[in-house]
């Protein structure tokens, strides 16, 4: 099935405003980051910014992948700034975050995919923010788990890796990534006990059946927290939407994933991976 591209109702974001908003937005000018609700466009930047949270992209804001979904800009990275883990730790602690989500482009073309710059990230907040529940969401390591390793050693609170999609639209969707390697992140994050969380997007041409194997794949590797949100169509060049998902059946995938064994569900046409994410851990990361 295909569809207009134009977003119904339940999809309109509030616009950007308030002092939060400013606040944030001068906390990221100063200090030189990079944001995912920037760099990927998010609808929810509005809501979030005015809430004071924000999720920080950490070693650039070039990607070496080229998902077919994403926004953010593909091509050689260049930047890989050792002051970084410091800056970022320094705005946490400004914003005065309870809950920080870290995530990243992929920088395939270094050898450690940016691990090291991870670790001294998360080890930057935990210093000078030991109560804030710091949450990351990683790229693959390209299945490299002793990369991975250097990331969970640091102790992240919530380790989040997106499946984005059902096991058959993969190639189309994430072109360089590997549903088995991603799901395989993801239970060795399990396996060293961390508390762990994913995400899928509705709108890419995925069925009843393959949404349904895919949430039951996602119980058989004990992943605590599943997002599940609308796919929008970043640009022209961007995967078309293929529907627009009601409202009554992100509450009917939110049920489906609580009844078969995730401890929390948050679907809705507008939940992204850190939408509301304090809210979603407070349960696992008592922080
Ligand atoms: Fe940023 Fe996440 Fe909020 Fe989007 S949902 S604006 S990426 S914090
Ligand atoms: Fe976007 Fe991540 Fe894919 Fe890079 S790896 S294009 S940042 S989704």
């Amino acid at each position: 099935m295909t569809t207009t591209q134009r977003k119904p109702a339940w999809l309109r974001a509030k616009l950007p405003s308030g002092p939060g908003y400013q606040a944030v937005r001068e906390l990221v000018d100063t200090h030189k980051l990079h944001t995912v609700c920037q760099s990927a466009q998010c609808p929810n930047l509005g809501e979030c910014w005015s809430r004071g949270t924000a999720t920080v992209m950490i070693l650039g804001n070039i990607c070496t992948r080229s998902c077919n979904f994403c926004a953010i800009q593909t091509g050689r990275p260049t930047e890989y700034d050792l002051g970084e883990p410091a800056r970022v730790a320094d705005a946490v602690a400004k914003m005065g975050l309870r809950h920080c989500v870290i995530t990243s482009v992929a920088r395939d073309e270094l050898k450690d995919g940016g691990a090291s710059v991870w670790a001294a990230t998360i080890r930057a907040i935990h210093y000078r923010m030991p109560q804030t529940a710091i949450e990351v969401l990683t790229p693959d390591w390209k299945g490299r788990l002793h990369d991975l390793d250097t990331v969970l050693d640091a102790r992240p609170d919530i380790f989040n890796h997106n499946l984005e999609t059902v096991e058959r639209l993969q190639k189309p969707v994430r072109v360089q990534a590997r549903y088995e390697r991603s799901r395989s992140v993801l239970r060795h994050a399990k396996s060293r006990g961390f508390t762990t969380k994913t995400g899928i997007m509705l709108g890419l041409g995925e069925t009843k059946e393959e949404l349904e194997k895919t949430i039951y794949d996602i119980v058989e590797d004990g992943t605590d927290i599943l997002t599940i949100g609308q796919y929008l169509q970043p640009t022209p060049q961007h995967l078309k939407v293929e529907r627009w998902a009601h409202p009554d059946e992100f509450a009917y995938w939110k049920e489906f994933g609580l009844r078969a064994g995730i401890g929390v569900v948050e679907s809705g046409a507008m939940v992204r991976s850190s939408y509301h994410a304090d809210e979603q851990s407070e349960k696992y990361t008592g922080k």
